[in-house]
């Protein structure tokens, strides 16, 4: 295989000590059930972006599991040639949808970095980023509300100016700044403090829902927590917004980060199973695609593994719950074309695509335009696009690309693609509109329905 640098043992003595011994020494190692089942036929090749870009084996997701089955037959260790090509590694399960022996490529990657961080923590720079924002930050909502205030200060007082006009972003590495320049203006609070705990359904009530309303998209999209939430109501939903919630921990399980993500997956069963719902309402694909996996998460924990799979059983991306619970057809018309991109953890780990294109359908007078490749990955894929700039950059700049001219706006249903795509656009110097399909969908009842209905609470 071209672009494998293994450390594997060739003799075969060895081989048969070392297939006795793995280099998997922690908990929750690649499950054999999983790498067994490559069969080596290559169809994922073309499916995997990071293999299209580099054209290397070691990068493709057949290279990657051969590598996760050489650590655990013991023929090569926990090495840089192992952590290279598993950290390159989008998780955008591309390779899934490809593969027709349904191997779980995405779990083994998560596994695999699980070991990793475990046999070499991450130190210096980087290991002070990853306690900061992942122990510290964002498994803490009111550090997060803090941070959504401190965020508002900077823009609206004029200090964001300032730092541009004198040039201050330049300490910063290009695609922080970059990011930072597209970072949207903050204009309500995040809803997990902003709205009453409970909320009424707008006309007879059909379904109670709890909804999960994150950790970076309560501070970055909290307006589209909102529009969520009215659009819920709207289709008669009794609303239920648990205060003891808690970040779903995919950034951790993307990272590595298993314990921690086990501890936020706890907080959440406790928190959502306390009362009787329809459903778990989420609208962010990453998030759901974690939350939807908290059984596999949590499978050896003797406590909390049948309640993981309770949980698990109703998370629903709002997508998905509102075709299936009969949408009410909004009346406003919306004059726009919109083209419509398939975030990874919506179409490959939840194969959830048909639903939000309905949705759009749904909308009078919005016209809906194909975007070439829509399922192939943007690059953002958590924080791949701060970890791997450059391999971030080449698939952000395919997608702009991509975008058909004569677009408004383009729509997804995960915030990091939005923040990613964002980031492009204002770069790029483009005016499309980068928007959440339930923004539209609120768009077009809001056009019809008086805000002071819409916005009533409890
Ligand atoms: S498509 Fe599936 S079975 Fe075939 S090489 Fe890729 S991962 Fe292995
Ligand atoms: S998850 Fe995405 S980047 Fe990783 S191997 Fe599969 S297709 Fe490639």
């Amino acid at each position: 295989m071209s672009g494998l640098k293994p450390t594997i043992s060739n003799s075969p003595a060895c081989d048969t000590v070392s297939l006795l011994k793995s280099n998997y020494r922690w908990e929750d190692a690649p499950d054999e059930n999983k790498f067994s089942q490559c069969v080596h036929c290559g169809m994922c090749l073309e499916a995997c972006p990071t293999y299209q870009e580099t054209g290397l084996e070691a990068h493709s997701p057949r290279g990657r599991v051969y590598l996760i089955k050489s650590v655990a037959e013991g023929k090569m260790e926990l090495n840089e040639f192992f952590a290279n090509p598993v950290h390159t590694c989008l998780d955008c399960r591309a390779c899934e949808t490809a593969c027709p022996a349904n191997v779980q490529v995405g779990a083994l990657i998560e596994e695999a970095r699980g070991q990793l961080i475990k046999s070499d923590p991450p130190k210096g720079l980087s290991g002070m980023a990853h306690k900061l924002f992942l122990h510290h930050l964002f498994p803490h909502p009111r550090r997060m509300q803090l941070l959504h205030s401190l965020l508002k200060l900077y823009q609206k007082s004029g200090l964001r100016n300032l730092t541009h006009r004198m040039k201050l972003l330049r300490i910063l590495p290009k695609h922080l700044m970059d990011m930072e320049k597209a970072l949207p203006l903050l204009t309500s609070p995040p809803a997990l403090r902003s709205h009453p705990e409970r909320l009424s359904a707008i006309g007879a009530k059909r379904a109670r829902v709890a909804v999960l309303t994150g950790c970076v998209m309560d501070v970055v999209y909290s307006d589209i927590n909102d529009a969520t939430i009215r659009v819920l109501r709207q289709n008669g939903c009794e609303v239920w917004i648990p205060q003891d919630q808690r970040c779903c921990g995919a950034l951790h399980v993307h990272a590595g980060d298993r314990d921690m993500a086990k501890k936020l997956a706890k907080q959440n069963i406790e928190a959502f199973l306390s009362e009787e719902v329809d459903a778990i309402i989420i609208n962010a694909a990453g998030c759901g695609s974690t939350l939807k996996e908290y059984d596999e998460l949590l499978k050896s924990d003797p406590e909390y593994s049948g309640r993981a799979a309770e949980f698990a059983h109703k998370i629903t991306d709002v997508s998905q719950f509102l075709i299936k619970l009969g949408l009410i057809l909004p009346e406003g018309s919306l004059d726009l074309t919109v083209t419509y991109h398939d975030a990874c953890h919506l179409a490959h780990a939840q194969n959830i695509r048909e639903e939000p294109r309905r949705l759009l359908e749904s909308i009078p007078g919005l016209r809906i335009v194909t975007l070439p490749d829509s399922d192939r990955c943007c690059g953002s894929a958590g924080i791949y696009n701060l970890t791997h700039p450059e391999m971030a950059n080449a698939l952000l700049a395919r997608k702009l690309d991509d975008i058909p001219s004569g677009c408004d706006a383009v729509a997804m249903g995960n915030p990091g693609c939005m923040m990613q795509f964002q980031t492009g656009i204002v770069r790029e110097g483009r005016d499309e509109q980068i928007v959440h399909t339930i923004q539209l969908l609120d768009w077009a009842y809001r056009k019809a329905i008086p805000d002071e209905q819409l916005q009533k609470g409890g």
